[in-house]
């Protein structure tokens, strides 16, 4: 297992330990993770508690995952004017680029409650106010265009679309991320989407949704028959799957003692997943299942806090660790004769 070196990007973190990062300025790779998805207000409800109207979106969890990892997090999301310009700050601080942030006046963001069934991996959506995003126009700003990662985070499928026509050049690695709600609502328009891109990750409920097949590898097989060359299927408390021709790589969730609130644990994943390949600027199958480690760590800090909370202040030492915890947990010698 390589460690990403101590290449954390975060600047958040560079500040407080400036002096352990000056090699950054050395031998940096510049590449660059373009983000699209929701930045959106949260109603979340768990055995735990519950939070009203708490920052939220598939493009905010995937922004500040990535941002501990990718050289370069530029964001393409809309927000109406009641979003907190603080939370744009906050966004700043973690270095991630906002010029692709559109602030529309005088409407609502995207609003998103949810209530967690006690065993945490399943959850009934309450209300999904799409409200800005009904007619979301993604603009890509030209210091954008040229991105080597693209993260299209849960949307709108058609939006999915229009980010991907919009680019001049075609990034050396697209995903995508979509849910239950669009493939009930847009499958059409997203099996256009999924011709486009190479990786999809879904959990595994969705996965059986957009396939009609129970068993998880028939599903990915399927999967990979609609567009993708690689599959990821996300199974909550236990795991992640990755499909790439006739190979399976499987990595666990961390055990946890506590988990407070799974909202954004998906987001979180894929922006861990892509912040690492961004900042390796290696997407081999071997260093796809690195990256696979890197994003379910980052996960299981999201899940521990409500919200973002966990994922605004982590400390390379702190991702470290928890890396490591993911080796300890799966790591065993067998000598087969
Ligand atoms: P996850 O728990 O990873 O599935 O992501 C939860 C996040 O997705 C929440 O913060 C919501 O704001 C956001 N979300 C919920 N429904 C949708 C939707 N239909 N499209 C895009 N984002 C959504």
């Amino acid at each position: 297992m390589g460690w990403p070196g101590k290449k954390f990007a975060n600047p958040l973190i560079l500040g407080i330990f400036a002096d352990d990062f000056a090699f950054l300025s050395q031998n940096y790779e510049y590449m660059s993770l373009l983000v699209v998805g929701t930045v959106a207000f949260d109603s979340i409800e768990t055995p735990f508690g519950k939070a009203e109207r708490i920052i939220g979106g598939s493009g905010t969890f995937i922004s500040l995952a990535a941002s501990y990892f990718a050289p370069s997090v530029n964001l393409v999301a809309v927000v109406g004017e009641d979003f907190p310009p603080e939370k744009i700050e906050m966004f700043k601080a973690h270095g991630i680029q906002t010029e692709g942030l559109q602030i529309k006046e005088g409407e609502n963001s995207f609003f998103w409650a949810g209530k967690y069934h006690l065993d945490l991996n399943t959850r009934d959506t309450l209300a999904t106010e799409l409200n800005v995003l009904a007619d979301f126009d993604p603009v890509i700003p030209a210091s954008y265009q040229n991105a080597d990662f693209l993260l299209l985070g849960n949307l709108v499928p058609k939006i999915q679309q229009t980010v991907i026509e919009r680019l001049q050049q075609r990034p050396k690695l697209i995903m995508m991320d979509t849910m239950n709600f669009w493939i009930s609502s847009a499958l059409d328009e997203l099996r256009a989407v999924l011709k486009m891109v190479d990786l999809l990750s879904v959990n595994d409920e969705e996965a059986r949704q957009l396939t009609g097949e129970y068993s998880l590898v028939k599903a990915a097989k399927a999967i990979l028959k609609m567009g993708p060359r690689y599959v990821i299927i996300k199974k909550g408390e236990h795991g992640a799957m990755l499909f790439y021709e006739d190979q399976i790589f499987y990595a666990p969730a961390l055990p946890l003692e506590d988990v407070f609130d799974p909202t954004g644990a998906g987001d979180t994943f894929a922006g861990g997943f892509m912040g690492y390949l961004a900042q390796s600027g290696d997407i081999s199958f071997e260093n796809m299942k690195r990256a696979i480690i890197y994003g379910s760590a980052l996960a299981s800090f999201c899940v521990e806090k409500f919200g973002t909370e966990a994922l605004e202040y982590l400390l390379p030492s702190t991702i470290e660790n928890r890396v490591s915890e993911f080796v300890d947990l799966v790591q065993f010698e067998i000598q087969l004769d």
